[in-house]
């Protein structure tokens, strides 16, 4: 079916990012890893290093996936799978799919993420684990998930082809397309255990809370104390990912879980990308430990935590609207709105509600300024002596507007005409007289 290829970017970009990011990415990550730990976060003095040892002193310094960093990541992987199996939670239905599916699923990511965070600290404070030794291997551990994930998406490719789960699934004719986009919408292995909700929430998610943890037990075990900055970037990373995991079964109403199908580019990012790169901020502060005093640290602190709010609200605002059928208040008024019908690829012409007020009546997608502008609140603590901290906040920008123009595009193909009367009517993409 021809579904997968229409929806996304045309070949020629596709191919483009398919292969920047296959041979780009790897050496990026460890480099980054590199640079963050052994380099003093300096893209410079990585590039002398490069400059002086050339592919072999790349080669040098990428570690060999250890014996050790297969157990972290193993047990970390089965665990989050247990308490996705296994924990209690709400039966939650997704949006009903192209082709009519309505995927069910259960509710239990936030109970994960407290007892993944109380069983890790746990184990630290009576001393059966010490997440320093995460610190320690966490090339290896990078490296092993560089290659285990490859793996991984060749696995979800095949499975794709050979048992697809549900009938939101085929190819494009296009094995490159296949592989980097993906297959299947909602892979699952047996009737109950979701691959997308593993991949993005339950590794992903997850790994970037426990490694922002162990990067702050990792700057107290070095200096006796963990410094302002250090607390001001992990204070405001743990409530965004508690604002995730609140917030999860939202997140499976999203471009992520329901548009984008499970392959190389979201499979693989959310399982190596997500743990190095977006927890890059708060590995610089380990060797860094930089002074902020209260002033600063509170006021970095109170900018982030409203970003993250408004950021939440924005999103709460859409569901709480669909939910309601808008017969709900915006803003303390009752929505402004557009019935936008659209015909699915079964024929049938369904009717779906547009909110033109409110945080959606700034922009179509204005979620993503507090997005950007909180993570550099997280960023920020490291001050300015390099730029390498801020290259998350750098690489979310490009993906969110991206992500705008992307979802625009689906939205224009999808609601036709109703959605250049929102166009019309919202004519800001992000920012409200800017863009
Ligand atoms: P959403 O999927 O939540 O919103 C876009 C969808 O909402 C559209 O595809 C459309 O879907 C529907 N929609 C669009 N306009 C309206 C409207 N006016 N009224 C009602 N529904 C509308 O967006 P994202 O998945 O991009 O973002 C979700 C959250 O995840 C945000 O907080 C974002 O900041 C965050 N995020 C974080 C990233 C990170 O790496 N840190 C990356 C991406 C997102 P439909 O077909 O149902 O009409």
């Amino acid at each position: 079916m021809a579904e997968a290829s229409k929806t996304v970017h045309s070949a020629i970009v596709t191919y483009t990012s398919m292969i920047s990011l296959l041979t780009l990415c790897p050496p990026f990550v460890i480099l980054l890893w590199y640079s963050m730990v052994h380099a003093d976060g300096s893209i410079l003095q990585t590039f002398e290093y490069l400059k002086q040892h050339g592919l072999q002193g790349l080669k040098d310094i990428w570690p060999t996936p250890s014996l050790t960093a297969w157990k972290i990541i193993a047990v970390f992987g089965a665990f989050e799978a247990f308490l996705q199996l296994a924990l209690p939670g709400k039966r939650v239905e997704g949006p009903i799919s192209p082709t009519g599916h309505i995927p069910v699923y259960k509710a239990n990511g936030l109970q994960a993420y407290a007892v993944t965070l109380i069983t890790y600290v746990g184990l630290w404070w009576f001393g059966i684990f010490d997440p320093a030794i995460v610190y320690d291997h966490l090339g290896e551990i990078f490296s092993a998930l560089v290659v285990g994930s490859l793996i991984f998406c060749v696995f979800l490719y095949l499975k794709g082809h050979i048992a697809p789960s549900s009938t939101d699934s085929g190819s494009s004719g296009n094995v490159i397309i296949d592989f980097y986009w993906g297959m299947e919408l909602y892979p699952r292995i047996g009737k109950s255990f979701d691959i997308k909700v593993f991949t993005n929430c339950r590794f992903g998610m997850m790994s970037w809370a426990v490694l922002a943890v162990t990067y702050c037990i990792k700057q107290y075990e070095m200096n006796g104390r963990v410094a302002d900055s250090m607390l001001v970037n992990t204070v405001l990373m743990l409530v965004y990912i508690t604002k995730f995991f609140w917030w999860e079964a939202g997140y499976w109403c999203t471009m992520d879980i329901a548009h984008d199908r499970a392959g190389f580019y979201i499979c693989w990012g959310c399982l190596v990308w997500v743990p190095s790169v977006y927890t890059s901020p708060g590995m610089y502060l380990v060797n860094h430990p930089v002074h902020l005093g209260t002033k600063l640290a509170v006021s970095i602190l109170v900018v982030g935590l409203l970003c993250i709010y408004i950021n939440y609200d924005c999103d709460r605002q859409r569901q709480e609207f669909r939910r309601t059928n808008g017969k709900c208040l915006i803003w303390g008024k009752a929505p402004s709105k557009i019935v936008a019908s659209y015909t699915t690829s079964k024929g049938e012409t369904k009717t779906s509600l547009l909110l033109t007020s409110g945080w959606w009546g700034l922009a179509r997608h204005f979620h993503y300024a507090p997005e950007i502008l909180a993570a550099f609140c997280w960023s920020v603590p490291a001050l300015f002596n390099h730029f390498l901290p801020y290259f998350y906040v750098v690489f979310l920008t490009i993906l969110l507007v991206d992500r705008a123009k992307r979802d625009d595009d689906r939205c224009s193909s999808k609601y036709k005409k109703y959605w250049k009367t929102y166009c019309d009517k919202v004519p800001y993409r992000i920012l409200p007289g800017i863009y």
